[in-house]
């Protein structure tokens, strides 16, 4: 039995330099996350203005912790120079693990997990932070399967606690065990979850998102909803404002792909205030509008 265990524990990857595919919100808050908890973490985008900001993300949030006296000079040049920014794949040839975070569309995701493995070590991990693609469908365009599973991260990043691994038809227990304990040594808590629709948590929010949204079709007022939901149930944020901290346009995307994945649970709504928004740009946080202005 002791020799079984010694042997699982050796068969477990060890990550010693991740890379980050995308640095939006979620690609930016993960590299972050993984180079302040000790991985040297390439962050690759197809645009410069991106990896930018994402660094500036990355130093604002230090600074923060600066202020607060949790991080001093030295963590804070630590953990800026061990994200390194770039446009080229050819940086993620030495990384254990790598992570999509690029924009919600199957097929450009698709296209970019079969790039990224010409690109890696035969025995990189590859993970997808997809709310709501499937992992099966995403795991066609590799040769390895088994080396892929979901590693779906909640923004922002640094401060939720979750991350659901999503296990594929074809992921290996040796991927599932390593991105585990990726998750872990991120100060993360993991949980492994089956592939299905909204996996776990979007499972459960968006009956609750839809539910809001047919309360201000019936005229009820967003404000005065997120108002009880914070104030009086004591909800950190109300469905208004959680829903401009997910992104209108994520939150669309996903409420179309359960309404059509789980059709016994969850119908598409006639004219959704969410996809009213997203058609007229006003995307939440991102781009300083959506249920609210910011300023
Ligand atoms: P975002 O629009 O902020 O960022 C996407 C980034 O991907 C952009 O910087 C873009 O330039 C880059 N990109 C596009 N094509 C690329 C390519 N071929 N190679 C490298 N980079 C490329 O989006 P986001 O909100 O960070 O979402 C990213 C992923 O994370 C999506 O799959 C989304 O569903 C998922 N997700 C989002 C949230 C959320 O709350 N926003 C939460 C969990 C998971």
């Amino acid at each position: 039995k002791g020799k079984g265990k010694k042997m699982a524990k050796a068969a477990t990857k060890q990550v010693n330099q991740a890379a980050v595919l995308g640095a939006g919100i979620m690609g930016g808050g993960i590299a972050y996350q993984s180079a302040v908890t000790g991985t040297p973490t390439v962050m690759k985008d197809i645009a410069q203005p991106a990896l930018d900001l994402g660094l500036t993300e990355a130093a604002k949030i230090l600074g923060k912790g600066m202020q607060r006296g949790k991080v001093d000079a030295a963590k804070m040049a630590k953990t800026l120079n061990s994200i390194v920014p770039t446009l080229e794949y050819s940086a993620i040839k030495d990384a254990d693990i790598v992570i999509e975070a690029v924009v919600e569309n199957p097929k450009v995701k698709g296209i970019v997990l079969a790039e990224t493995e010409q690109h890696v070590a035969d025995d990189a991990i590859i993970c997808s932070n997809t709310s709501t693609i499937s992992i099966n469908q995403l795991a066609a365009s590799l040769q390895k399967p088994e080396r892929f599973c979901g590693m779906h991260f909640f923004n922002p990043v640094h401060r939720m606690p979750l991350v659901e691994i999503i296990r594929g038809e074809k992921t290996s227990d040796e991927t599932i065990a390593a991105v585990v304990a990726f998750t872990l040594k991120m100060g993360k808590t993991p949980i492994v979850v089956n592939d299905c629709p909204g996996f776990l948590v979007n499972r459960v929010l968006f009956p609750y998102f839809a539910g809001f949204s047919k309360l201000v079709l019936d005229g009820a007022d967003f404000v005065a909803v997120d108002k009880v939901m914070e104030k009086d149930f004591g909800w950190p944020m109300g469905p208004a404002y959680l829903l401009d901290v997910v992104g209108m346009d994520t939150a669309d995307h996903a409420a179309g792909v359960m309404a059509a994945g789980i059709p016994e649970r969850l119908q598409k709504i006639d004219n959704d205030p969410v996809e009213a928004l997203y058609k007229a740009q006003r995307l939440g946080q991102k781009n300083g509008k959506g249920f609210y202005n910011f300023g």
